[in-house]
């Protein structure tokens, strides 16, 4: 026997929807990239993302075409997220923090035709234009004036000029919520990154799991700052929560220094915000030296990377500001667990609710985690043993975009997500360690194999390793281990030199070692881990 209750497709664009009508005089608060502040509201900007899935039919785009976003976070992005997605197209984040020619490869993979970009990107958008055949239409996230007369990029429109024909008189449409809403690649392992691609029900699903108390849990009477982007995992679902729950948002466009978001909380009253370390590290720094306080702020979340112990006890003891550690990833939407004690704990001695909040998180209603030995084995649940963490739930990826990668799921549906950890009996994950090869440097990430790749093709060069090492402002940094061939002489520098031009800047390596020998498995590969061991001690300095 079936249940008789209504169904009803979980769709994106009803939460802005439903924001607009019960909370449309609440503020969305934007920092623009011209310097300047702008204010609108829920209503508005239902109205005009409603104008956003108009300009989008007038230009004649199919369902599920793909519109490629390079922007901070601000009202216009916030726009785009419903009007794309809203109207039945994927919203494609891009990240603006890539070289070019990867920027260019992810655009071309995802046969993107519509590329909308904030004013400070238009050298970069040159730069690429004329190797992206499939953007028929580039729109500037500014308004007619601001548009430059001769750009050099072809048929390029003003995000204004390109709304002003429509009214916003539109009705969201409601289709199947399984269709595609938006798509995120990261950065893998090997070569090319890897489109993830969220579905209405996924994000909606992930959206309702994260407003839970013990979750993100935010409210009506919140302003939320996010400073993680909205080209980082859809800023870990914040735009679809905030207007769920009515929150007033503020968005702090490209200025992330500490000042500028120091400034953003007082003024505007902000009670919440998330994003990675080095934010935070920024801001701390900036109200250490300044002596400041803040008068409005109750709790901001910490991901992406490791929260470091000396961060959150800075944020409660100096600033009377709650930390609540999560973790998560791109291919899961992104939130795997969470950092709130538990009722049993609150009893606890402070050193042990440091420690606990310190882990990873608790695990989130929605998400099934198990951690594995070697040969796929169940490891218990004790809090000691450590094992591969692995994922499954329904804002989990099943595959990767276009199928890269193949089947990525074991029998049971979990996917492996290449951190190691242990999990405890309440639900608490602690990493302990990354059996994927990749650097995460102010939470970007870098692939090591890259960065080997271009070590291999030096001339001097015979074997190179690519680790990561602390930095006490990016958390890691890559370093480069090498051998060199037999009666060559090359130095560190003549080595970093050779990076120039070749991947983005933050991406070449801090600092070059030489070595006599890597250590080899059986297999011939690389030994990472003993690698890291042998430099553990090595600090970068700032
Ligand atoms: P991304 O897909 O860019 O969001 O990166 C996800 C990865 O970042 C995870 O698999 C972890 O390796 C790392 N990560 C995310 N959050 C944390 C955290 N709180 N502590 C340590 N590592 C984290």
């Amino acid at each position: 026997m079936q249940g008789l209750m209504q169904f009803h497709p979980l769709m994106i664009s009803s939460a802005i929807e439903f924001a607009a009508l019960y909370h449309g005089d609440t503020e969305v608060v934007s920092r623009r990239v011209e310097g300047d502040i702008h204010r609108s509201n829920y209503a508005t900007i239902n109205r005009r993302a409603k104008q956003v899935a108009q300009a989008l039919d007038a230009l004649g785009l199919a369902q599920s075409a793909r519109v490629g976003t390079l922007a901070w976070n601000g009202y216009r992005h916030f726009e785009l997220y419903y009007g794309v997605s809203g109207s039945g197209r994927v919203l494609h984040t891009l990240n603006p923090r890539l070289h070019p020619e990867q920027l260019a490869w992810i655009v071309n993979h995802a046969e993107d035709e519509v590329l909308a970009f904030d004013m400070s990107f238009l050298p970069l958008v040159k730069a690429v234009a004329s190797k992206l055949p499939t953007v028929k239409h580039f729109i500037a996230l500014c308004d007619a004036a601001q548009l430059p007369a001769d750009s050099g990029i072809p048929n390029l429109q003003s995000y204004e000029a390109w709304l002003a024909p429509n009214g916003g008189d539109y009705t969201w449409p409601v289709f199947d919520e399984n269709l595609a809403a938006g798509l995120c690649y990261t950065s893998g392992t090997t070569g090319h990154p890897k489109g993830v691609l969220y579905s209405h029900r996924s994000s909606m699903l992930h959206a309702l799991a994260s407003a839970a108390t013990d979750v993100i849990g935010i409210c009506s009477r919140d302003t939320v700052l996010p400073v993680v982007p909205m080209f980082h995992v859809n800023a870990w679902g914040l735009p679809y929560l905030m207007p769920m729950v009515g929150a007033k948002v503020v968005f702090p466009g490209a200025a992330l220094d500490g000042k500028s978001i120091y400034e953003l909380f007082e003024s505007e009253g902000v009670t919440m915000s998330a994003g990675v370390p080095t934010v935070w590290q920024m801001l701390l720094a900036y109200m250490d030296a300044n002596q400041l306080k803040l008068s409005t702020m109750k709790r901001t979340v910490i991901g992406g990377s490791a929260c470091p112990p000396a961060m959150l006890d800075a944020f409660r003891d100096r600033y009377g500001v709650t930390v609540n550690h999560a973790w998560g990833m791109t291919e899961m939407s992104p939130l795997g667990t969470f950092g709130t004690l538990k009722g049993t704990q609150l009893h606890a001695s402070a050193d042990a609710q440091r420690a606990t909040l310190l882990k990873q998180g608790r695990a989130v209603f929605g998400v099934d985690m198990k951690i594995v030995d070697g040969e796929g084995h169940e490891l218990p649940r004790d809090g000691v043993a450590a094992g591969d963490l692995m994922v499954r739930g329904s804002w989990i990826i099943e595959q990767y975009y276009r199928g890269e990668g193949g089947s990525i799921l074991d029998a049971d549906g979990y996917f492996s997500t290449g951190d190691v950890a242990t999990l405890d009996a309440d639900g608490f994950m602690q990493i302990t360690d990354r059996s994927k090869d990749v650097i995460k440097s102010g939470g970007e990430w870098i692939s090591s194999i890259d960065v080997e790749n271009i070590a291999m093709a030096h001339p001097a060069v015979a074997m190179a390793a690519c680790i990561g090492v602390r930095h006490p402002k990016w958390d890691e940094r890559p370093m480069l281990v090498v051998v060199k061939k037999p009666n060559v002489e090359v130095s560190a520098q003549d080595i970093l030199h050779f990076y120039e031009g070749k991947i983005a800047k933050w991406q070449i390596p801090d600092a070059v070692q030489f070595v006599d020998a890597i250590p080899l498995g059986a297999t011939g590969k690389m030994q990472k881990t003993k690698l890291r061991e042998m430099f553990k001690e090595f600090t970068l300095s700032a």
